[in-house]
């Protein structure tokens, strides 16, 4: 038998932005397929039309694409099973709820929502679980409880209807899963699913399976969330004739939270001051704003590292992974049974590794349009000269401001602990003579700087204590920094001259 090519497919309802565990969901898939030389499709699972959110789409759109996460088929990208939007697929899925109840494994169901809630509390009374099943569908209005006639007179009538699939009685189904093992489950367990409804559209589990059917999906990669659809999934494709066909499945542990157990949700992210959301996220009904990783600063690279080692290990304490070193080593295998908890901190330090190994000019860029909008004009390679001097320092890009603002505004306040510590009475003098000693000196490179403040410390007699936190707060505003003569040379003379001269008149004595 030739090997199967490998499709997958990332599958999202628009219903919302995309949760950092749907991304993961996209990655995982985009990597197998990658690495196994195979396709990776984008499909919008949007046949739920009560759940529509504006905006939900283009948003899933483009967080895959600031990903890197790029599909091989999808909207946008039209291949051979076009349209990849479901909404755009309707009118492919009724047959196949036709065959379904032709060959006796689905039928009509009429029952109104009083009805269905009448049963609901019968069964509740009699303190059976109350489901649409093999036990109580003889009691419903449905074609199986109904004669031919009745149910033809009803349907010619108009009379609304869904179709649901007849899980049959007391059947034990064995499923594989490619993260799980084995799984079984017995059928009197599960319900009649709506599978059809009467406004014409499948519900998720027809179209998913018709559709993963009908793309050629060779293996579902999805959250364990699904896990429980997974019967019924089985059980529609052996019914449907396509067992031969079917998808291996692979249902992957969720994110959890960082404290407790639970699965990680939108409120931990508030509660904890971490984004959930891969961007920025306006919601168009309620107003409130949910920040993103992009946004808050984050590289889409350190961002997917981040991902990928959510659940998956490479078996060895490689921790930095550029996106083709994950193809290269990923594989399901690798993929844990138990969730992993989300770390806001893991995170921040991903983000800080990528910094450090992102060469300067390229920080120094991103940089520069911060320092634009703040009009602090400097030539590139100067942007970069601060950049190389902070970057171990700081996390994010927009976080070097905090730290090297005094490279481009002279201070406009002093740090009044380290003033009240170390601006001392003789201080004013010792920086004006250090002015005369500065004044005379034409060279202002680091190592000349370095010489000049060591033969003034000697001939002066005053300690480095004293005049470095003076020279230091005078340049800067505050008792810390990167190296003070690398500050120096930065600035040069008349700046650092004028700054100290500055310094003395504010604070005097
Ligand atoms: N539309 C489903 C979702 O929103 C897809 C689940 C699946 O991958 O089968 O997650």
């Amino acid at each position: 038998m030739s090997e199967r090519k490998v499709r997958v497919r990332f599958a999202p309802s628009p219903t919302g932005p995309l949760h950092i565990g749907g991304v993961r969901t996209a990655l995982y898939n985009y990597l197998f397929a990658r690495k196994q030389g195979g396709d990776f499709l984008l499909r919008i699972e949007d046949t739920d039309q009560t759940r529509f959110v504006p905006g939900a789409e283009e948003y899933i759109m483009e967080s895959l694409k600031w990903c890197g996460i790029n599909w091989d088929e999808g909207p946008g990208k039209d291949g051979p099973h076009a349209p990849y939007r479901q909404s755009e697929r309707k009118e492919l899925y009724r047959k196949y709820a036709e065959q379904l109840i032709e060959s006796g494994n689905a039928y009509y169901a009429f029952d109104t929502p009083e009805e269905l809630e009448a049963m609901r509390k019968k069964m509740e009374a009699q303190k059976v679980n109350a489901q649409y099943d093999a036990t109580t569908r003889k009691e419903m209005r449905n074609s199986t409880s109904l004669s031919a006639e009745e149910t033809q007179r009803l349907l010619a009538s108009g009379e609304p209807y869904v179709v649901r699939f007849k899980m049959p009685e007391n059947q034990e189904i064995v499923m594989e899963d490619l993260i799980r093992g084995t799984v079984k489950v017995n059928s009197s367990l599960l319900d009649d699913k709506v599978l059809f409804k009467s406004d014409g559209m499948p519900t998720y589990h027809l179209a998913n399976v018709v559709d993963d059917y009908l793309m050629e999906i060779s293996h579902v990669i999805r959250g364990e969330e699904w896990l429980p659809s997974l019967p019924l999934h089985v059980m529609l494709y052996r019914s449907l004739g396509w067992e031969k066909q079917m998808p291996a499945f692979a249902h992957l542990p969720l994110l959890l939270k960082p404290d407790g157990n639970g699965k990680l949700s939108k409120r931990d992210g508030d509660r904890l001051g971490f984004p959930v959301f891969p961007l920025m996220w306006n919601d168009p009904n309620s107003g409130e704003v949910s920040s993103g990783y992009r946004e808050t600063g984050y590289f889409a690279d350190a961002f997917v590292n981040m991902l990928a080692l959510l659940g998956w290990n490479p078996g060895t304490e490689q921790e930095i992974f550029s996106m083709e070193e994950l193809i290269d080593t990923f594989s399901l295998e690798r993929v844990g049974k138990s969730g992993s908890k989300f770390d806001p901190a893991k995170a921040i330090w991903f983000n800080h590794q990528y910094l450090l190994k992102k060469n300067n000019r390229e920080v120094a860029q991103l940089f520069d349009i911060l320092l634009k909008d703040k009009a602090c004009h400097q030539p590139i390679e100067k942007v970069e000269k601060v950049v190389s001097l902070v970057k171990d320092r700081v996390n994010f890009v927009h976080e070097i401001w905090d730290q090297a603002h005094f490279f481009f505004i002279p201070p406009s306040s002093y740090d009044e602990k380290t003033v009240e510590k170390k601006w001392k009475e003789d201080t004013p003098d010792i920086l004006k003579n250090l002015v005369e000693a500065l004044q005379k000196l034409d060279d202002f490179s680091v190592a000349s700087l370095d010489k000049a403040l060591h033969d003034f410390m000697e001939s002066t007699g005053v300690g480095a204590g004293k005049l470095m936190i003076a020279l230091r707060l005078s340049l800067v505003g505050a008792g810390m920094g990167p190296d003070l003569k690398e500050i120096m040379a930065y600035l040069g003379k008349d700046e650092v001259i004028a700054r100290i001269e500055n310094a003395v008149n504010k604070l005097g004595k």
